[in-house]
């Protein structure tokens, strides 16, 4: 009997410590976060009944460019291209900025790409390497139920429980079940996802930060390659793009007393 409750103990403080130490990993990072939130939409995109063909966790290469794409739908409605995100807080966004920013905390907060503007760059990548029209597809981004968003009114936003109803309300037939299942074939032909890529993935990412900083240093704009110019702006000197205001590329002078400009 008394070896009954001590075990029973033991399993209580075991479960305890599991259960505080994911409670912990999904607060902390955001990492896990981002793969606890493509789970929950592929089970929701699950439940499209038969002709909905999905795909998760992308990963195309154009052009020697690489990008990682949530999900895809394929059917005869269209291709669904959607970017998922799970976050905690309050995400402030509008549609033509470059960056969204979510505050955790009055104290804490930090930066992501536009949603919208990856998703778009996503449509683009795989309209030129499925040579499909652009019209063929659809952008959607997802966000969890319990984020606080204060967006642009008309933005195209969705919830993780609307995704099914959202991607079936599309009712135009854009392609043939031949071309659905051809997609798909290709499709899984151009997903490289794998170790080895991911990692070239980070490694061209840190390539690219480093041919931006090398330009900088001689003042050429790493965006569009014309002169850097010194400006003044309100917190001190930056770096701003004479293309101006066709490019408005600027980086952080020498002299600047602030980290980040953009
Ligand atoms: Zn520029």
């Amino acid at each position: 009997m008394e070896l009954l409750n001590n075990l029973s103990w033991i399993i209580i403080i075991i479960v305890t410590c599991i259960y505080v130490l994911v409670l912990y990993l999904t607060k902390k990072i955001p990492i896990i976060r981002g793969y606890i939130g493509e789970w929950r939409v592929k089970k929701e995109l699950d439940k499209l009944p038969e002709g909905y063909e999905s795909l998760h966790d992308l990963m195309i290469s154009v052009d020697g460019k690489m990008s990682q794409i949530d999900h895809i739908v394929i059917a005869t409605t269209g291709i669904f291209i959607i970017e998922t995100k799970n976050l905690t807080g309050i995400v402030y966004g509008k549609i033509r900025q470059k960056n969204w920013v979510q505050y955790q905390s009055k104290h804490h907060k930090r930066q992501f790409q536009n949603p919208l503007h990856q998703n778009y760059g996503h449509m683009k990548q795989l309209a030129s390497v499925l040579e499909r029209e652009e019209s063929d597809f659809e952008t959607l981004v997802v966000f969890n139920e319990r984020v606080k968003l204060k967006l642009d009114n008309d933005l195209q936003i969705i919830r993780n429980s609307q995704v099914v109803k959202v991607i079936q309300s599309y009712k135009e037939t854009k392609l043939t079940d031949g071309e659905c299942q051809e997609l798909i074939i290709q499709l899984r032909k151009i997903n490289i996802q794998s170790y080895k890529n991911k990692q070239k993935h980070i490694e061209q990412i840190q390539q690219n930060i480093k041919n931006s900083e090398l330009l900088i240093k001689q003042n050429i704009c790493p965006k569009c390659k014309t002169e850097l110019v010194k400006r003044t702006g309100k917190h001190g000197e930056f770096l701003g793009c004479s293309n101006f205001p066709k490019c408005r590329y600027t980086a952080k002078s020498k002299n600047a007393k602030f980290d980040k400009l953009y």
